[in-house]
């Protein structure tokens, strides 16, 4: 953005809101942290979002497409993926990166804390029309979720006051999907710091969304004949690690990578 139009801009946030006398300081404040953010703007080089979109593809057209017409060719048909995968909208997470998964590989969820909502055809049908469409039409045999170290999502759960106040649209009524895992961390680790209790509750979120996953009948059909399996897992960007685990948490051990 051009500096003119930064202080267009300020010039115009300061007029609004000083128009409110009780606003005053806000004003200030946002001023200041525009003024900051100008500052900085000036110094890095500005970033082109076409070119960096032009560039991406042309790279992987290169590399990747074009190296592997077979691949590319089969896909064209149709898909038949092994995994449906539910993963944060993070953008440190990509499970394509972090699994290496192919075109065709994984179908995929991304949401808020990867969270999988309970059967509800009003609330949720968005995440209902993708686990049906994953396990009636193209039959996948795992369905994997994937909780992750310093989780946005699984922060701002823990953060709703007890008494259930909400100051978002969306985002807290969203994570509240698993508030019981959150009730069962507090209660089990509340020795443990709020970090610490953070980190326990990206996994225990992860067992609500498996248990979730077995209020859809599909799932629950699937997973009773032993066509589907359901795993949990969590990558620590951190640490470098990814930890997954069986349905039956408390009795399959879990793996550490
Ligand atoms: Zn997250």
């Amino acid at each position: 953005m051009a500096n003119d139009t930064y202080e267009e801009a300020i010039e115009g946030l300061k007029k609004l809101l000083s128009e409110k006398n009780e606003l005053e300081e806000v004003a200030a404040a946002k001023v200041r942290q525009l003024t900051a953010e100008l500052a900085g703007a000036a110094e890095k080089p500005a970033f082109d979002p076409v070119e960096r979109i032009r560039t991406g593809f042309e790279h992987f057209k290169k590399e990747n497409y074009e190296k592997n017409p077979e691949l590319y060719g089969a896909l064209a048909k149709g898909q038949s993926p092994k995994f449906l995968v539910f993963a944060c909208s993070d953008s440190r997470v990509c499970p394509s990166h972090v699994l290496n998964f192919q075109p065709g590989e994984a179908f995929m969820v991304r949401n808020i804390a990867s969270m999988v909502p309970p059967f509800d055809q009003k609330k949720y049908s968005g995440m209902g029309a993708a686990i049906e469409y994953a396990v009636i039409h193209l039959k996948v045999e795992n369905i994997l979720v994937i909780g992750h170290s310093c989780c946005g999502g699984i922060k701002g759960l823990m953060s709703i006051p007890d008494d259930g106040t909400t100051q978002s649209d969306f985002i807290e009524e969203w994570v509240n999907i698993c508030k019981v895992a959150k009730a069962k961390v507090k209660t089990e680790c509340n020795t443990l710091d709020f970090t610490e209790q953070c980190t326990q509750l990206e996994k225990e979120a992860v067992n609500v969304s498996l248990g979730n996953l077995l209020t859809y009948p599909y799932v629950r059909e699937a997973v009773v004949k032993n066509a589907i399996s359901l795993r949990g897992a969590h990558y620590d960007f951190v640490k470098g690690t990814f930890e997954h685990w069986n349905l039956d948490y408390n009795l399959s051990p879990s793996v550490s990578l």
